[in-house]
């Protein structure tokens, strides 16, 4: 049985960003449709709720035809939500979990490494969030080589699925943002980096590359 996870800050914490009513909607409703279903999903096989969710996201060639689709989409969407939940916090650039500003240490790094600097990793990282066609999710993983990439998934999709460990991750679909930002998905974006919770961001970076 899977549970929808508490949420790691109340629901108005990450305004004026992103308004408590959103979150609300989005945490207690679509995020636990998700858990519903995937619970109903594994209803019927035990070997299948027994495993953790990386693992099943990580193995779903193996994964009973019947039963396929269901646990990418409902475990994926269970995965994404609580991973970007994670990755956010209310607005305290600066100081220890709190959210926006810029990464320091070993993940300054890496960013500038790999995209040369910070400015050239968010626009290129926003761009992604905001040409998602449809629904989907923009996401920085860390491949295969230990290189980060900036991907797109379509719907629940999870780059776990794809060999990819991701560590930073935005919600692209329109429950995400329209109550609040209608159709106007790049004021979302630009706003959303100002709660994320680069804490979190270093810990998964940390766990992927040891
Ligand atoms: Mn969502």
């Amino acid at each position: 049985m899977h549970d929808l996870p508490k949420l790691p800050y109340a629901y108005d914490a990450l305004e004026p960003y992103l308004d408590a009513k959103t979150m609300e909607i989005h945490h207690g409703k679509h995020h636990q449709a998700y858990v519903n279903k995937l619970n109903e999903t594994l209803s019927n096989h035990e070997e299948w709720g027994a495993k953790s969710l990386e693992d099943t996201l990580q193995s779903l060639d193996e994964a009973p035809g019947g039963i396929r689709t269901a646990l990418r989409n409902f475990g994926g969407g269970h995965y994404n939500h609580t991973f970007f939940w994670e990755n956010m916090a209310q607005h305290a650039p600066g100081s220890e979990g709190g959210g926006g500003g810029e990464p320091d240490g070993a993940l300054a790094k890496a960013i500038a490494e790999h995209f040369k600097d910070f400015a050239i990793f968010k626009e290129t990282f926003s761009d992604a969030a905001v040409t998602v066609f449809g629904s989907g999710w923009a996401w920085l993983v860390v491949d295969a080589n230990s290189k980060l990439q900036i991907v797109k998934t379509l719907n629940q999709d999870c780059p776990l699925s794809n060999n990819q460990t991701p560590i930073l991750t935005i919600d692209a679909w329109e429950h995400a943002y329209y109550l609040q930002y209608q159709n106007r998905r790049p004021e979302y974006v630009e706003n959303w980096w100002n709660v994320v919770n680069w804490d979190s961001v270093a810990r998964r970076l940390a766990d992927a590359v040891k």
